[in-house]
């Protein structure tokens, strides 16, 4: 077996709340997108867009980097990543293990800015030699995965019982993939759900910034009218649900301490959203693991100093010995 030949297929738990989890945290590189990261660099290779000790590029809030380093070790290609600075400093030192090349730029610039996450990469991966812009949010490779992977792994382990499916909205590539296989699979039947930050525009926010890092769609506020990416399919979707900050948060530390699983903070946004949906089989992706945000989430320090460390998520604090 090759170490590629170990992405997807991850299993699918029964939580003791009776939610169905598919744990991609499993994924060798870490995350779910480990798959649209295989996925693209294969049709690259296939349509002859990326050729052999070539460099791969990509603007990413960091699992896609992470997965596309490992297939870049891997497949023997340079890989650049781009990243806004609010990237967590362990996604950016795994990102430098795997021997990428990391270019730090402003979380917040619009997107005609020049150098803004995906402008940046797309002009890195023109100006290079033999370079391969992946282009995660316009590249049809990355909801495909989803359609033929994740949606018949999801549908084969409840065995067709599935009947709401939630998930976060990043590029959009898991849940429009996911979403339209089940939907197909069903005539219709399985509901199909986003979980959102309250201000991303996803769900009708309006694009301000949210503590969520990886989900969620982000608008500059100059930015009108921004288009929603060609790799989110609206038609899929039956709603998607807003949820605060705090919400992800609280939710995301309960799956570790009631749960056993240590996930990241869109995890927690998914989940918050799954455990509030009443319905027969209930299935929530979780997207990657808490690892990278212990320094974040996880850390009562981080979580007092952004103000949510009260209410409910006090229960789960060690009393502060002075
Ligand atoms: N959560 C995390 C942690 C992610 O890295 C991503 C991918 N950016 C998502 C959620 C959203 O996934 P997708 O891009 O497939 O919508």
């Amino acid at each position: 077996m090759k170490l590629l030949d170990l992405v997807g297929g991850t299993p699918l738990v029964t939580l003791r709340s009776g939610v169905h989890a598919k744990l991609e945290y499993l994924n060798p590189g870490g995350s779910v997108k480990d798959r649209a990261a295989l996925s693209m660099v294969l049709a690259a290779e296939e349509s002859g867009a990326l050729r052999p000790g070539g460099t791969i590029v990509e603007g990413t809030s960091g699992n896609t980097g992470l997965g596309l380093a490992q297939v870049a070790a891997a497949r023997g290609y340079r890989m650049v990543c781009v990243l806004p600075d609010k990237t967590a400093v362990e996604k950016l030192d795994a990102l430098r293990a795997y021997g990428a090349e990391v270019v730090l730029t402003p979380s917040a610039l619009p997107k005609e800015h020049p150098n803004q996450v995906v402008a940046y990469a797309a002009r890195i991966a023109r100006e290079t030699p033999g370079g391969w812009w992946a282009d995660q949010y316009g590249n049809p490779a990355n909801p495909a995965v989803h359609l033929r992977t994740t949606g018949p792994e999801i549908w084969e382990a409840t065995e067709g019982r599935v009947t709401h499916f939630v998930a976060t909205i990043g590029t959009g590539g898991t849940i429009s993939g996911t979403g339209r296989f089940l939907k197909e699979a069903s005539d219709g039947r399985v509901q199909v759900i986003g979980a959102d930050p309250v201000t991303s525009s996803y769900n009708g926010g309006d694009g301000s910034p949210f503590a969520i890092e990886a989900a969620g769609h982000y608008v500059h506020p100059q930015t009108v009218n921004d288009p929603w990416p060609d790799s989110y399919h609206r038609d899929v979707v039956d709603r998607v649900v807003a949820v605060p900050d705090r919400a992800s948060i609280v939710a995301c530390r309960t799956l570790a301490r009631t749960e056993g699983l240590l996930v990241g903070g869109s995890s927690g946004t998914a989940y918050a959203v799954a455990s509030s949906v009443t319905g027969d089989c209930v299935v929530v992706l979780l997207p990657d693991s808490g690892r990278a945000y212990l320094s974040k989430y996880h850390s009562d320090t981080w979580c007092r100093r952004q103000g949510f460390l009260d209410g409910e998520l006090s229960a789960f604090v060690s009393p502060v010995v002075s």
